[in-house]
């Protein structure tokens, strides 16, 4: 299938990160949300992203003013009616997201495919509730999408052969490799990862170390470019907890039992960079640990 026009839902760090790196590889997106202000947000992103490639030699300033000028941005979300490939990148609610394709289905094209970005929700149970499973699949970017260069592709359970097949090109023309998961809870990334996350912080609840020493000890004995616990403030502290209440949930495995300190942190509003304080404080000049 040829795939030319792109539609985002959800202008956030995702979304933002998925509208430059189809824009740079050459495909028009039509960028949606639900607030002015994130639109405005990521094209400042976009393009404060754009100029970092550009001093670092990795794209001409022509690119950068090709890739700007490929990106449209909207808050009308059936304006993606006519687009070959809609990828929701909303809010992790699956409320918010089945409410979206409702909206948006009736204003497709029969071949438009459906993604989405999820990170946690049964792609199958989403596909479920469009009029199109066959043509619906989870295309999970990492943050920060122009830098990382993973994407899983999810099939669900009815997800035809030739949009997987389709989406493992596009993945190849953004310039990333693709590994495939099946549709269980938190994929592959997330199932290893977050676990290790919140084994670190029982690490940390049970005294066997403080921040810094488990942070270093995986930096420099395991070779981890981050520390878990800095790396846990990265991704956001209750992104980390959503996760492991769906692998507890979906698993029914005591062994994805949340940290009790995890909940805390959370409980506290302490949810790592983006609120200036998660396992350590932000607030200053260099990161100070907070136990
Ligand atoms: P975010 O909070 O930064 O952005 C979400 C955006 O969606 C916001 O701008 C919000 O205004 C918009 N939105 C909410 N409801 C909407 C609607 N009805 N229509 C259009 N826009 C709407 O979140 P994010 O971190 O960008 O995450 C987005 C998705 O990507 C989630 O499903 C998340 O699980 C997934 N994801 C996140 C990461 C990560 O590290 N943050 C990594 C991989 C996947």
């Amino acid at each position: 299938m040829t795939i030319e026009t792109v539609g985002i839902v959800g202008a956030g760090q995702m979304g933002n990160g998925i509208a430059h790196v189809f824009a740079l590889a050459g495909y028009n997106v039509l960028l949606n949300d639900i607030a002015q202000d994130s639109l405005d947000k990521a094209m400042a992103t976009i393009e404060k992203n754009l100029d970092r490639q550009v001093s670092r030699a990795k794209i001409t300033a022509e690119d950068k003013a090709a890739t700007l000028a490929r990106i449209t941005t909207t808050l009308t979300l059936t304006d993606l009616g006519q687009t070959d490939l809609v990828i929701e990148a909303a809010t992790e609610r699956e409320d918010v997201k089945n409410q979206i394709f409702k909206t948006l289905v009736p204003h497709l094209k029969p071949t438009t495919i459906l993604a989405s970005n999820t990170s946690s929700i049964s792609i199958t149970r989403l596909a479920s509730k469009t009029d199109r499973p066959e043509r619906f699949m989870g295309v999970h970017f990492m943050n920060p999408v122009p830098v990382m260069k993973l994407v899983e592709l999810i099939r669900g359970i009815a997800t035809d052969d030739e949009t997987y097949q389709t989406m493992l090109a596009i993945v190849a023309k953004l310039g990333k490799t693709a590994a495939s998961a099946e549709d269980f809870p938190a994929f592959i990334v997330n199932r290893i990862l977050i676990p290790m996350i919140n084994e670190a912080v029982y690490t940390l609840y049970e005294g066997v170390g403080n921040v810094q020493s488990i942070d270093m000890a995986m930096k420099l004995g395991a070779n981890h470019p981050m520390g878990p616990l800095e790396l846990a403030d990265f991704i956001g502290l209750d992104t980390c907890l959503a996760i492991m209440h769906v692998l507890h949930d979906g698993l029914a495995d005591t062994k994805y039992r949340p940290c009790p300190l995890l909940v805390k942190y959370v409980e506290a509003g302490w949810l790592g960079r983006k609120t200036g304080r998660g396992f350590y404080d932000y607030r200053g000049e260099t990161p100070v640990p907070t136990r």
